[in-house]
């Protein structure tokens, strides 16, 4: 363990009513409501704030039909952090879910595994089946980014600050990569969509947006060898991460919790 230690919360923005059969390959034999929730998470410590992912706007939430409740800045700002002033923001993956609203971060270097790039302007998006949870607007605008100096590219897994490391997991995308904290507890991994929900990598059953089925199971692996226990992976999208784990103040109740 590391001698820096980092506050992790994650901040709920938006939400889809679906059932549990969308949410694993093969479906669901007890197919009943299985609600997503969407995440932005702040990492905060010696004197560091890293923002994890953007997630969406209102006008992609009525485009997708998505329940919009708050523009993530909103979320950020009730924990004091002021989304023009971040310097760094982790793009776990490029769907529209996680990169949209990348232009309300004016001052930040967003963090981008090589494999994402390749895959989000690459052979693959011809197919609906691989671009469908890609904007492409937003992979432009990671592009120009890019030619603004503001992407830093990884190559598998790198540190970004004393115990904050970014590691390459794939599946669900080619470049997917999640985040590993040194919190007081422990170990801490910020999934995102390595695993959706608890249930994914638990049952050992995969989400059906995927574009390698075998790096997704390898991957869940990868996050138990990563984290401190079990208990220390939280998942992209699950609502039982706000009824785990409680909220900094009864003012942001439902809205954020603390994960460390
Ligand atoms: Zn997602």
């Amino acid at each position: 363990m590391s001698e820096a230690l980092y506050e992790v919360y994650a901040i709920k923005y938006a939400h889809h009513v679906r059932r549990a059969a969308e949410n694993f390959i093969g479906g669901d034999p007890h197919d009943g409501p299985m609600p997503l929730d969407y995440f932005v998470w702040l990492i905060r410590g010696g004197g560091n704030e890293i923002v994890v992912d953007t997630g969406f706007s209102a006008a992609t939430a009525a485009r997708r039909q998505r329940n919009h409740l708050r523009c993530p800045t909103e979320g950020l700002r009730l924990l004091g952090c002021n989304a023009n002033a971040v310097k760094d923001v982790v793009i776990t993956h490029l769907h529209y879910d996680h990169v949209g609203n990348f232009d309300l971060f004016p001052a930040a270097t967003y963090h981008l595994q090589d494999l994402e790039m390749n895959y989000a302007t690459g052979r693959h998006m011809r197919q609906p089946v691989f671009s469908g949870a890609f904007d492409v607007e937003d992979v432009v605008g990671m592009v120009r980014s890019n030619y603004a100096g503001r992407v830093r590219f990884h190559d598998g897994d790198a540190q970004l600050a004393p115990g904050v490391s970014l590691h390459l997991i794939g599946g669900h995308t080619m470049g997917l990569q999640v985040v590993r904290v040194a919190t007081r507890r422990g170990w801490l991994v910020l999934a995102s969509d390595a695993s959706h929900f608890y249930a994914n990598m638990e049952q050992v059953r995969p989400f059906p947006i995927v574009y390698s089925v075998a790096a997704m199971v390898e991957g869940y692996d990868r996050l138990r060898a990563l984290a401190e226990s079990p208990a220390h992976i939280i998942p992209g999208h699950d609502p039982l991460v706000l009824e785990r784990y409680p909220a900094p103040s009864d003012a942001m109740h439902g809205i954020v919790a603390r994960l460390d």
